[in-house]
């Protein structure tokens, strides 16, 4: 934590009084390899699902004026606010580039509390995601991973009206909050589980050339561990898909040739090229899920036992509130 010069706007810019910002598994990612890449030393600002309170603008800003609550799209900022730029959202008080009122900023009204307000960004990423995914509401879905993100999956998978949603983590806890948001049934995973007998125990499954499968239509992999996909692979049926929005450290191998048998799909998903400003026109519905996502609350003063929480793994989204 470093104290730093007051932000000056240039014309185009804000100042913004941050109000609320959410810890991110890629903040914990950038503090592990030390940077924004693999080998970085140099200091970064880090902090990027925010909502704040205008305090000022640059002269040639329209639209926005002090005073206004919005919520920061760190995608179409000018630097890219905690991913690799100048700034990042885990301060106080923010210089914010490029400041355009429904495109980086989104104005929103007093009636969004600030913890929900900051969920916008991770809900758009799993928002992407489900986007991908198109499953339809008879389908079967499996989701790996029951943190922030594959938690907002699984809202708005449940919002669509699937069927049947399981949901696979290691954390007893994290699929007690699936549950709550929707999932139809939970596997725990593990080294000593077989996830193809847990699978077919709860959806069924055939065959392909001889080869044993599950019925599941669509597989999503918020959850990044290095043998999901090999195991989706093995277990897909004929023309199953599989998103995958989580961030892998390393390559995977997967088998080519049973990939060609089932004719599956694989694609990923990159954060939020669409979605924001629907995410934020469906927040005034999602207070009863916002509680549920939000697991711990802490003040700005006490950043780095947020940051334990965030990192021990035993949490939802991990929330930094700013006193006002
Ligand atoms: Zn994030």
């Amino acid at each position: 934590m470093d104290d730093v010069a007051e932000p000056v706007p240039g014309p185009a810019d804000a100042i913004i009084d941050i109000a609320a910002c959410g810890i991110c598994g890629t903040d914990l990612t950038f503090i592990a390899r030390g940077g924004f890449r693999d080998g970085d030393t140099a200091p970064m600002r880090i902090g990027h699902e925010a909502v704040g309170r205008i305090r000022s603008v640059g002269s040639d800003v329209a639209g926005l004026t002090p005073g206004m609550r919005v919520i920061l799209n760190p995608q179409t900022a000018g630097s890219v606010i905690g991913n690799g730029g100048p700034e990042g959202a885990f301060t106080d008080r923010l210089l914010f580039r490029e400041a355009i009122a429904g495109k980086t900023l989104y104005p929103i009204g007093h009636d969004i509390p600030d913890a929900l307000a900051a969920l916008a960004e991770p809900l758009a990423v799993s928002l992407h995601s489900v986007n991908r995914a198109d499953p339809k509401p008879h389908e079967t879905v499996v989701l790996f991973g029951a943190g922030p993100i594959g938690l907002g999956i699984v809202l708005w998978l449940h919002r669509r009206g699937v069927a049947r949603l399981i949901v696979v983590d290691q954390n007893p806890k994290r699929l007690e909050w699936a549950k709550s948001l929707g999932a139809t049934d939970v596997v725990v995973a593990g080294a000593d589980r077989d996830l193809l007998a847990d699978l077919r125990a709860i959806c069924g499954g055939g065959e392909i050339f001889g080869m044993p499968v599950v019925d599941v239509d669509c597989f999503i992999d918020a959850a990044g561990a290095p043998p999901i996909v090999p195991q989706v692979v093995a277990m897909a049926k004929t023309g199953a898909r599989l998103v995958i929005p989580a961030s892998y450290k390393k390559p995977v191998t997967i088998d080519l040739r049973r990939l060609l048998m089932s004719e599956m799909t694989i694609t990923t998903a990159m954060g939020y090229p669409t979605e924001f400003a629907e995410v934020i026109a469906t927040l005034p519905e999602l207070t009863r899920e916002a509680d549920l996502l939000i697991s711990h609350s802490y003040d700005f003063a006490d950043f780095f036992d947020a940051l334990a929480v965030a990192q021990s793994g035993d949490c939802a989204k991990v929330m930094v509130t700013f006193p006002s």
